[in-house]
């Protein structure tokens, strides 16, 4: 199958008045079409920048990062979502939803066609014309989901995006969403700081060090369920091995 990204041997630092932060060092991976890959590491180890490396809001120090074209897209073959929904409260949810073509003016009658689509699939048609502090977080988030699809990117970067969720809200989004996004067949990028989030929701998951960040795991995800639900993965036989590994992985790196 066809690399979506291909990363190798990516170096990057920082340079700011204060000085230098090395913060990338000798980051080499691929993504396949359709991979779902976690990433994990400890806080400030770099993860949030090699998406804005993979982005291109900044260039590599050394390295190189390439992203393959595969859907007839809008604009960019890459999505971002955040931790924060970043809804605007004075517009409508349908609004909302179409604010990244609008913003790229690339309003049509095809791309908004798509997002009506997504409306209904998603469960929000109903709600297209409430504001976004009427809706619960899970239906939020949800929204901001469908705004990163209008653009139809190839590749999905999701920073954290459920970390403002509550625990019980956070575990049942969190599947709900990485449902949908399967779906879809895009390939996917998740940051998470949740080892258990990670492990249920992935098929593949890489480790990162501490600062400079390199590379310390990359494995395939297996687990033994009976269905698709997020409790099935969480009993899976597997899925405590795995939290013990990273878990012991996170401690090692940790000074
Ligand atoms: P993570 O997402 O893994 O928590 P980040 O990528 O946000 O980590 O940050 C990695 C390191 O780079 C941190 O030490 C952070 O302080 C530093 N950093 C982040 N952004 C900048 C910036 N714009 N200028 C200088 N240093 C930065
Ligand atoms: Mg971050």
């Amino acid at each position: 199958m066809e690399h979506v990204l291909k990363i190798e041997n990516l170096c990057f630092t920082y340079h700011t008045l204060q000085g230098e932060t090395e913060v990338l060092k000798d980051i080499s991976f691929t993504l396949k079409e359709g991979e779902f890959v976690a990433v994990i590491g400890p806080s400030g180890c770099g993860k949030s920048t090699l998406f804005s490396l993979i982005a291109n809001l900044y260039q590599p120090t050394s390295g190189s990062i390439v992203v393959r074209r595969q859907n007839e897209g809008f604009t960019s073959p890459i999505g971002y979502m955040l931790q924060k929904d970043y809804l605007l409260e004075w517009r409508s949810i349908y609004d909302n939803t179409l604010l990244g073509l609008e913003i790229n003016h690339l309003l049509g009658e095809s791309s908004i066609q798509r997002v009506e689509e997504l409306l209904k699939l998603y469960g929000l048609w109903e709600f297209r014309n409430k504001k976004p502090s009427q809706l619960s977080g899970g239906m939020k988030q949800r929204a901001a989901l469908i705004r990163t699809l209008a653009l139809n990117p190839d590749l999905l970067l999701l920073d954290e995006p459920f970390s403002a969720l509550d625990y019980q809200t956070r575990i049942t989004v969190s599947s709900d969403i990485c449902n949908l996004i399967r779906g879809t067949n895009k390939t996917v990028l998740l940051i998470t700081h949740d080892l258990s989030e990670a492990i249920s929701l992935a098929d593949r998951i890489l480790v990162f060090s501490n600062r400079p960040a390199h590379i310390i795991r990359d494995f395939q995800v297996h687990l033994t369920r009976s269905d698709d639900t997020i409790l099935a993965s969480r009993n899976a036989p597997e899925f405590k091995e795995y939290f013990h590994m990273l878990w012991e992985d996170l401690n090692d790196v940790r000074d």
